[in-house]
């Protein structure tokens, strides 16, 4: 478990008010036992639970560590809203700052077109977000000016005079006014609009200037322009021109944008009070436990490292750090753990013994993981692959005769032959689905087949699954590699798509394998046949059978990966959940790329299975951002569940102190006697061999009111991190102006502090940021321009971005993209 900052952040006017506040309510009981009378004591008590109502309702809330965001702040592109004029002068720094190595992958990464549409976009950002710069004093800017003079040949570009300081607050309202609404500004003029403003016109210049220097930017960390031209155009061609030069921005903008109101302030609470947890961890041995977990019998936190032991009259206490509440308990010194981190064994690995004298062969071949892969080869797989409206030259023209079904098939054959040679054991088999299911298994043995009525038989398609896992799946890829990679070869395109049969089908056989078994499903097309058929008039029936099988799949410690082909929609929303239960990846790829995306899912393995997170809180406390359903014993104890997990698994967390009157109404708190916090996760889960256990991870923090001091040394690769998933978090639950206010305001606050820190890492760390979340940014500035009732209906491209984006992890957060 790691901390966005060493301390926790308490402010210190909350700290003040809440003291008063306390200190005022705690006067009151004192006044009430004066009289001994019993009725006069009634009515005391009465008067005073008034009092108390009084003095509760005269609280503010005020909340002290809020970002504020303004409506025309919430523009299409995460870096708008900055101040034009400083473009230029932020020319200069980011040629001077940016190392070339930092940017070039970005301009080189092909992988994933939805990516290479933000390209565009992800120049302008690195433009723009070194101008906070200014901010700093100004001998520090002259210094780093000269330092460009001297070093650069543009001069020409330091020329360029010299950006007034404003205090602080200033800048903060000139940014405010927004990029974005200066740029809608000339339109209204042209109707007559009062609001006429002499500098819009010339920002819409200093914006077009802003895609030449994009290219100068270029062709100075050494890009061709030829490849930056490609770049845009591939932009253009992918999504709407609004990503270009000023004036298509203000049409699109002036057209799409009908539910702006004008100047309003959001508020979006931001400070350092961030966690993050890396599944990682499980990866690493920790302290075996003897005995099972000492429980508080009030809040289930468990004993720990930083707990204390009281002894009174020969009986032993423990006064729980969490809730304080004091439990009686026997415990041994032995059995105190000595670690932060410590492992319980819930439940013994099944004893395997007498099976493996029994049946050797048959516990050997589950001594590798299943891989199986869930193939459409319904008719639409027979289109061309280059019609997927990638534009790349060169590669189209040499594989301008290859289908989707071409492309699935060398992938799957380039994966096996890798397969064969670095994991020989592994278990590899084939299903392929089109409007029927054919187990073509490890390709040895002949296929079996079925359809018709069977599509809608779940416990036939079960049965039939794990039948044939013993008889379709008995050799291993060493053995297999040939025989299934020629019945790959020879597969053609028919029919329909019976998605939902195919999968249930593949997890029950990948179920069969040993846990951290994975199911690779490929599909072009919208399930239309038997189960889970999704163009029927219920839907709610086959949203269910997702749910279904990805609970069936995470039973088994199976995970299932779904990867769809862009060109057709595919529904991707309805049928996340079996992925998103099993901990699995949803990806929407070009045919050509599919290999690259195979290898993702299979480079790292499951490290355990069924794991449930519960993240325990100090009875002050309360999480922040999160789902309700997710939060129990008053906002404290935070649950998640994963399905399988591996080490590139990481979840955030946020936390702030409660409301002043909650905490009033906790009587044994006083706020200010504490001086340190207490957290706890409790991972549960099923390691590989079988075993139940819960890691408990156990950390302490101090207080602190130095919000400065503690942004200082802020870890921004968390913040960040937690920013992207919290935002894409509710864009997936369907509030995207919220959504994008929690970016804005991230994005507003990590740009500030790194640039007045001057911290070189926490700079890099924002770039990261930036160029991660552009994307799901736009797609949610996308989603909110549609008219009310269309906002709930999600494109694939959509519902795959705000999923992998609300499960972002440091691997793909610090790849230079
Ligand atoms: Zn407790």
């Amino acid at each position: 478990m790691k901390r966005a900052s060493e301390k926790s952040y308490i402010s210190k006017r909350f700290m003040e008010k809440y003291t008063k506040a306390r200190s005022q309510m705690q006067s009151q009981p004192e006044k009430q036992f004066k009289e001994d009378n019993s009725q006069d004591k009634a009515m005391k008590s009465e008067e005073e639970v008034k009092h108390q109502e009084d003095l509760l309702a005269n609280i503010s809330e005020e909340d002290l560590s809020q970002e504020e965001v303004d409506s025309d702040d919430l523009g299409d592109d995460i870096a708008a809203g900055r101040q034009p004029q400083q473009q230029m002068q932020f020319q200069m720094q980011a040629q001077q700052q940016i190392q070339p190595q930092n940017i070039m992958p970005q301009f080189q990464q092909q992988q994933f077109p939805m990516y290479q549409m933000n390209q565009a976009q992800i120049i302008p950002q690195f433009q723009q977000q070194k101008q906070q710069q200014m901010i700093q004093p100004q001998n520090q800017i002259q210094k780093s000016m000269t330092g460009i003079a001297s070093s650069n040949k543009r001069q020409k570009l330091s020329s360029q005079p010299q950006q007034q300081m404003l205090p602080q607050s200033k800048q903060e309202q000139s940014k405010a006014k927004g990029f974005f609404q200066n740029l809608v500004q000339p339109v209204q003029n042209l109707f007559g609009n009062k609001n006429s403003n002499n500098n819009s016109n010339s920002n819409i210049l200093n914006n077009n200037a802003m895609n030449l220097n994009q290219n100068m930017l270029m062709n100075n960390i050494g890009i061709q322009p030829q490849n930056a031209f490609s770049n845009n155009f591939i932009a253009v061609q992918q999504q709407q021109p609004q990503n270009f030069a000023g004036i298509q921005q203000l049409q699109m903008s002036n057209n799409m944008n009908p539910i702006q109101p004008s100047g309003k302030r959001y508020k979006q609470e931001i400070d350092t009070n961030v966690f993050s947890l890396s599944m990682d961890c499980l990866k690493k041995d920790a302290e075996i436990a003897t005995g099972d977990p000492l429980y508080c019998d009030s809040c289930k936190g468990i004993f720990n490292k930083f707990s204390t032991i009281l002894e009174e009259s020969s009986q032993q206490f423990w006064t729980c750090e969490f809730c304080f509440h004091k439990n009686k308990v026997d415990i041994e010194q032995g059995e105190i753990p000595k670690s932060d981190t410590v492992n319980y064994i819930l439940e013994a690995a099944p004893y395997k013994e007498e099976e493996k004298k029994q049946d050797s062969t048959k516990d050997q071949s589950k001594s590798d993981i299943s891989v199986v892969y869930c193939m459409d080869i319904s008719g639409s797989m027979s289109y061309r692959a280059s019609s997927s409206g990638k534009i790349s030259i060169s590669r189209e023209v040499q594989k301008r005769d290859k289908t989707r079904l071409d492309c699935v098939k060398d992938s799957i054959i380039g994966q096996i032959r890798e397969m064969a040679v670095q994991h020989p054991d592994r278990k590899v088999g084939l299903v392929t689905f089109s409007d029927r299911i054919a187990i073509i298994g490890d390709g040895v043995r002949g296929t079996e087949y079925f359809g018709n009525a069977q599509l809608q038989e779940y416990d036939f398609i079960v049965k039939t699954g794990v039948a044939c896992a013993a008889t379709q799946f008995s050799n291993s890829i060493s053995q297999c590699k040939d025989s299934l990679s020629q019945k790959i070869a020879a597969l053609q395109t028919e029919g329909s798509t019976a998605l939902g049969p195919a999968i249930l089908a593949s997890i029950a056989i990948a179920g069969e394998g040993s846990p951290g078994s994975q199911v690779i499903v490929c599909t072009d097309g919208q399930a239309n046949i038997g189960l889970g058929a999704l163009n029927t008039h219920n839907q709610l029936a086959a949203n269910q059978f997702y749910y279904k099988i990805g609970e069936y799949a995470k039973d088994k410690g199976v995970t299932v990966h779904i990867v769809t082909i862009i060109g057709q929609e595919c529904q991707i929303d309805a049928i996340t959940p079996v992925s998103e239960i099993t901990g699995g990846q949803i990806e929407r790829v070009d045919p050509m790329e599919l290999r690259s995306n195979f290898q993702d899912f299979l480079a790292k393995s499951v490290l355990a299975t069924k794991v449930e997170l519960k993240v325990k809180l100090h009875k002050g406390l309360e999480f922040r951002n999160e789902i309700d359903q997710n939060l129990s014993c008053n906002k404290t104890v935070l649950t998640k569940e994963f399905g399988n997990v591996n080490e590139d698994t990481d979840v955030t967390f946020e936390y702030k102190v409660k409301g002043i009157k909650e905490l009033i109404k906790i009587q044994d708190l006083d706020l200010t006697q504490l001086n340190r916090l207490p957290f706890q996760a409790q991972i549960y889960f099923t390691a590989l061999d079988g075993a139940r256990c819960v890691r408990v991870i156990s950390c302490q923090t101090e207080i602190s009111n130095d919000k400065q001091e503690l942004e200082k040394n802020a870890n921004f690769e968390i913040l960040g991190l937690n920013a992207i998933q919290q935002s894409s978090k509710l864009a997936r639950q369907g509030d995207y102006k919220q959504a994008q206010v929690a970016a804005k305001a991230w994005d507003n606050r990590l740009e500030r502090v790194a640039m007045s820190n001057n911290n070189m890492m926490q700079m890099e760390q924002f770039s990261n940021f930036r160029s991660n979340v552009g994307g799901v940014y736009s797609i949610m500035n996308q989603q909110r321009q549609q008219p009310l009732s269309m906002q709930q209906q999600k494109t694939d491209q959509v519902s795959q971005m705000l999923y992998s984006n609300s499960r972002i992890n440091k691997a793909k957060f610090s790849k230079q993209n």
